[in-house]
């Protein structure tokens, strides 16, 4: 996704865990430790870190989102049909392909991430909760 007006410097400087695309926060893994032949991954948590490391021990190195962010999105689905059902709002949704109701998920995912990037380039601002009258 791309940075949008003048947080885009800032942004390049942030970085991000390389699993949840969460702030990174000095856990990192070179595969190996060579890193002139493969890439310094960089982890929010232990946790991430865990993982992170096990997928570029099996993948060369290397951690490629694609394939854990469309499975992602497919897991997605039973939390947002959870939620249309308990707002009564199932019915238009139901007879929706899986395609529809995946844009829907990948809608919300990168606001929820581009927000959270920008959030993380602008440090300064942290710890405020605005008031959110208006859903759009
Ligand atoms: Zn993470």
């Amino acid at each position: 996704m791309a940075a949008r007006g003048p947080d885009r410097e800032l942004l390049a400087r942030v970085a991000l865990c390389a699993v949840c695309a969460r702030e990174a926060r000095g856990f990192g893994y070179c595969h190996g430790l060579r890193w002139d032949r493969h890439p310094y991954h960089r982890f929010c948590s232990r946790r991430c870190q865990d993982v992170g490391s096990t997928i570029a021990r099996r993948n060369n190195g290397m951690i490629d989102k694609t394939a854990r962010e469309a499975q992602a999105i497919r897991d997605a689905r039973t939390h947002f049909a959870e939620a249309l059902t308990d707002l009564g709002l199932m019915e238009p949704f139901f007879h929706r392909s899986a395609q529809d109701i995946d844009r829907l998920i990948e809608a919300a995912v990168t606001g929820y991430i581009d927000s959270m990037q920008d959030q993380a380039a602008r440090k300064e601002r942290t710890g405020t909760v605005l008031d959110d009258p208006l859903p759009f």
